[in-house]
């Protein structure tokens, strides 16, 4: 059996009632890690903390000023909980815009600076970013997914430069289309937008790009969240990991 890396750290996990932070959650405590699910969706997540023999916070992390006098306790925070609209700039709901960026931009700096002062204390830390493809490129029809995850590139790479003399860390981790409920979704969306059928879009919008034609599963995401998160990826900060098939290759 291998070495579990993880024993003894404890991991917050935000969104991780579903798809990838799900993954995650299951990951990081097979790793040995002390699981804390983060979500809105109560039952969800309540089932996946007794899943992981962990805990569950029930919290809506759009709700940003609750979080601003926040302390957390924890080793390893993935910033993972994100949604997603799909519309033209002109037609783009302005509270829609601005929910994403609390939730995807807002919400990830509140835990960082909640979470850092324990890790400076220790002397260790990771924080690793659910970025996406979209941290790095543009596509049309999602300005506000784009720009909140360009904004936690930035972020990340802020966390990185000041947590190194504190033994902290601070990745992004850039997937591809991964095989969720949160793809499912936009399936419908993105059809409306380019004006094709629902059975063309996984071939003809979300994997134009890719040299590997496949969705990412979601447990390939885990495998590289657990492995930033081990002491084996203490040097590795400020980075931004793609796994999206080749699609950032071109
Ligand atoms: P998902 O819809 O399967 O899960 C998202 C989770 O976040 C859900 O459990 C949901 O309840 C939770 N959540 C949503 N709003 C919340 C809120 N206000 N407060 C607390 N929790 C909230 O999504 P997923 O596909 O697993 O995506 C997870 C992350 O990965 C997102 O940041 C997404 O942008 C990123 N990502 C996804 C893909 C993909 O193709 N699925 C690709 C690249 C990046």
């Amino acid at each position: 059996m291998s070495e579990r890396r993880l024993d003894d750290r404890r991991a917050i996990v935000t969104g991780g009632a579903s798809g990838i932070g799900l993954a995650c959650a299951r990951e990081l405590a097979a790793q040995g890690a002390h699981v804390v699910v983060a979500d809105r969706d109560e039952e969800a997540a309540r089932r996946a903390a007794e899943e992981v023999g962990g805990e569950a916070w029930v919290v809506d992390l759009s709700a940003t000023e609750a979080l601003d006098d926040l302390s957390l306790e924890a080793d390893i925070v993935v910033n993972n909980a994100g949604i997603q609209r799909v519309s033209p700039i002109e037609e783009f709901d302005p509270a829609d815009f601005r929910l994403i960026q609390d939730l995807m931009l807002v919400a990830p700096f509140l835990l960082i600076r909640a979470a850092l002062p324990g890790m400076y204390a220790r002397g260790w830390g990771r924080i690793i970013n659910l970025s996406s493809v979209h941290g790095l490129r543009a596509s049309p029809f999602k300005s506000a997914y784009v720009a909140a995850k360009h904004g936690l590139e930035g972020l990340s790479k802020v966390t990185a430069l000041e947590g190194g003399p504190h033994g902290v860390t601070s990745n992004c981790v850039n997937p591809g289309y991964v095989r969720t409920p949160l793809v499912e979704k936009q399936i419908g969306d993105q059809a409306r937008a380019h004006g094709i059928p629902e059975s063309e879009v996984v071939e003809k919008v979300m994997l134009t790009e890719a040299a590997v034609k496949r969705l990412v599963e979601p447990s390939e995401v885990a495998s590289l969240v657990s492995w930033l998160a081990s002491d084996d990826a203490g040097m590795v900060t400020g980075a931004s990991y793609t796994m999206d098939g080749g699609w950032s290759a071109r």
